[in-house]
């Protein structure tokens, strides 16, 4: 069952003790610092459901990305290298967005 975060009204499935929208943990969990630190958000999909992208920063290719805080639009390609090496591409396409709330998202 999902529950809805205190701090910004939004709905997060259950299993998660961060609201996925603001980031705030939740009512009666204790997050650790590991599990409390939001990652940078990263999808195959050209939109985030849960973010409004309010820049595009160009495509990246490798781990540093600079001036985005997400990744949209990833793309996973590989190649064998000889006969025992497995080469792996990915690219995708720099963001910054924002976590939709709840009057914008209406
Ligand atoms: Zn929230």
């Amino acid at each position: 069952m999902p529950w809805n975060c205190p701090a910004c009204g939004g709905t997060t499935e259950l299993g998660y003790n961060v609201c996925r929208k603001c980031g705030v943990a939740r009512p009666g969990s204790v997050p650790d610092e590991t599990n409390f630190r939001m990652e940078m958000p990263m999808t195959t999909t050209p939109t985030f459901e849960t973010h409004t992208i309010e820049a595009y920063r160009g495509p990246v290719f490798g781990e540093t990305i600079y001036g985005a805080n997400a990744v949209i639009g990833i793309r996973f390609d590989y190649s064998t290298v000889g006969r025992s090496m497995l080469m792996i591409c990915s690219s995708g396409t720099a963001v910054i967005a924002n976590p939709r709330t709840p009057d914008t998202s209406r």
